[in-house]
């Protein structure tokens, strides 16, 4: 009877509260034109209660809506994801009986897996053809249309046209998920399993650029298909294209792969994937920063700790890594007794803790560890130092009373702050991460962890994002975020807060009424993992450290041969000052030398010859401000000391 009658109509709450009539029936592109000619035109997805819709899906009665436009960041995601579909339509017409298999957009674009033909190879040389096909896909403005359809008549669809990996994929749904339908999306003859959502049409991805070629395997693992992936991206204007390209330019030069061996600072080895060798000046650096979290140590009164790296497999049950953590560990045995090489330095501290009895006095009980550990990640997923398979992390674990925790996080940002200004990072982003799903501890322990840093957070008049299920299996934490030169987010530091470690291994603390209670443990680490920092270091500063920080702050550069003797005595002298220094003993021309101390970008170059060895000088160089003159190396130590100071 309701069907019948045209006159329904349903309500919907626009984002300032004013509600909008629609027909019933009516869907996202209709309200988008209720609100205005203008919207209509700009509209590209709808927000609904907030999640993401297609523009062609009718809307519930009372739902809250936001019409998505170019102008929110999500916007790029769906073009992007938008453009993956129009690449696949592009590939599967250029080279018949390619399967695909997924393409989501990712943080810069888009990418799609594909199994080509036999004897079929795609590189980055057919780009450009796949790139003017996806051209003339995106002039023709195709529509993206959307159904759904029963699971057996999905699979039936794909199976005729040999496109085995989305059978696979609705058969996993079936089974995973439940699912009874699933929605397809068309674009052109194009037609992919999809669960959306997805612009209006192909038109509005408005610009397109395929980037490289890639190895990949069929859900990333080695003993599945090898596919080929093909990465690009898409923006609204090719003014933003050509910006985003420029940055890539950028970010190459920058690229800490190539920095890292060029300047002495580590290697990688095929002998030991994602394990860095830390070379000569890489090992300074590392040295120099490490001395700032030392000064933050001191400062804050933390004691430091070492564990052992390799620790019976018992210890790893206790602590719950076992159970949640086992996929990402290497184990070892001898002596017919398992062992697992540490992923976490937190079992370490709390046998140091549980050791001794303690009384609230002794609370809060700070104890940092810069320890190595080691974790599984797959091969593929391995990025210079980013991404790495072993790594120190500037570490510690508080053990404190609950009521201490809102004062113990607020101390961790306040390091937090001080230590990455030093460095020169001042914009600082913080996410909160609550309850992922898996995960140990009760309802409450969750709420009243989560409670406690957003107290913290709140209290010190933060901003910060929230990260929905993303917290630790044993705990929420904040995670800080810096910005380098190039704008690029990093995740470094972290606090978590943990009320079940301490179950675990009961641990205990007197409290005033002679009772034994339980601690809070807060683990924390400033900068996070050494190794990914100073890959993030490298490539802000571009392998050009500022003089506090370089590894070789000045490079004597000899005018002959004859001058080495002296050089010499200079670095000495200089040496015993405090300046870090080295000679360059080739036998060069002093143009060949100082053209590669300019790659080796040290801050100071300084030249010896006849004139200085006489004079018992230096000719100084600077990178920054040029010839300075002749000085003598007192001179030249107290002017690196004033530089050392202002950063
Ligand atoms: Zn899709
Ligand atoms: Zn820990």
């Amino acid at each position: 009877m309701g069907r019948m009658e045209a006159s329904t109509t349903i309500t919907a709450k626009l984002p300032d509260g004013k509600p909008l009539e629609l027909p019933d029936g009516a869907t996202g592109a209709d309200a988008a034109a209720a609100i205005g000619p203008g919207l209509a035109r700009a509209a590209l997805a709808i927000r609904v209660d907030g999640e993401l819709r297609d523009l062609s899906a009718a809307l519930p009665d009372g739902a809250e809506i936001a019409i998505l436009t170019d102008r929110d960041p999500e916007a790029l995601e769906l073009i992007r994801h938008d453009a993956a579909h129009v690449m696949a339509e592009a590939v599967v017409d250029l080279y018949p009986g390619t399967k695909v298999t997924i393409g989501p957009p990712i943080e810069q674009g888009f990418y799609y897996d594909f199994e080509f033909p036999e004897g079929v190879k795609v590189n980055e040389d057919d780009l450009e053809r796949i790139e003017a096909a996806m051209n003339e896909h995106i002039a023709a403005d195709e529509a993206f249309e959307r159904r759904d359809l029963p699971v057996a008549e999905a699979i039936e669809h794909f199976r005729a046209q040999n496109q085995d990996y989305k059978v696979e994929l609705i058969e996993d749904l079936v089974r995973d998920e439940g699912a009874e339908t699933v929605s397809l999306y068309r674009n052109g003859p194009f037609e992919d399993l999809c669960r959306g959502p997805h612009g209006p049409s192909t038109g509005r991805i408005a610009t397109v650029k395929l980037s490289s070629v890639a190895g990949s395997y069929w859900r990333g693992d080695e003993t599945r298909e090898v596919l080929t992936r093909i990465y690009g991206t898409a923006f609204f204007s090719k003014a933003d294209l050509e910006r985003h390209l420029e940055l890539l330019e950028q970010a190459k030069a920058r690229d800490h792969r190539r920095l890292g061996p060029q300047l002495g600072l580590f290697m990688l080895r095929k002998e030991a994937p994602g394990m860095p060798f830390w070379l000569a000046h890489g090992t300074t650096l590392l040295r120099l920063i490490d001395a700032e979290v030392h000064k933050q140590l001191r400062k804050r009164e933390y004691e430091e700790i070492k564990t052992p790296h390799v620790m019976d497999v018992d210890l790893w049950h206790r602590s719950g890594h076992w159970d949640n953590y086992r996929e990402n560990m290497y184990f070892t045995e001898s002596g017919g007794r398992e062992y697992a090489v540490r992923p976490m330095n937190c079992p370490g501290a709390c046998l140091v803790f549980g050791a001794e009895r303690h009384s609230y006095r002794e609370l809060p009980l700070r104890i940092a560890e810069f320890g190595q550990v080691s974790r599984a990640e797959r091969e593929g997923v391995l990025h210079g130092l980013l991404r790495v398979r072993a790594f120190t992390q500037d570490d510690a674990h508080i053990y404190c009373t609950p009521e201490q925790v809102v004062g113990e996080v607020t101390g961790i940002c306040e390091a937090i702050d001080e230590l990455y200004e030093r460095f020169g990072f001042d914009d600082v982003r913080i996410e909160l991460s609550t309850r992922p799903e898996k995960s140990i501890g009760t309802d409450e322990q969750w709420q009243k962890a989560e409670q406690a840093l957003r107290e913290a957070l709140e209290a010190q008049g933060r901003e910060y994002t929230l990260n929905p299920g993303d917290g630790a299996f044993y705990g929420p934490k904040i995670d800080f975020h810096i910005t380098d030169a190039l704008g690029r987010s990093w995740q470094c530091g972290t606090c978590q807060v943990d009320f079940f470690m301490p179950e675990r291994f009961d641990l205990t603390y007197t409290d005033p009424d002679d009772a034994q209670q339980r601690p809070v443990m807060i683990h924390r680490a400033l900068l996070g993992s050494m190794e990914r920092f100073a890959g993030i270091l490298i490539e802000h500063h571009a392998g050009r450290f500022p003089v506090w920080l370089a590894p070789v702050q000045a490079l004597v550069l000899p005018i002959s041969d004859r001058h080495v003797a002296y050089g010499e005595q200079v670095a000495t002298r200089l040496r015993e000052a405090g300046v870090r220094v080295e000679v360059d003993r080739r036998s060069e021309s002093i143009g060949r030398k100082v053209r590669d101390a300019e790659i080796g970008r040290n801050p100071f170059m300084l030249v010896v010859g006849d004139k200085e060895q006489e004079s018992g000088e230096l000719a100084v160089r600077s990178h920054e401000q040029g010839e300075l003159g002749t000085m003598g190396t007192a001179e030249f130590a107290a002017l690196v000391q004033r530089e050392q100071e202002t950063g």
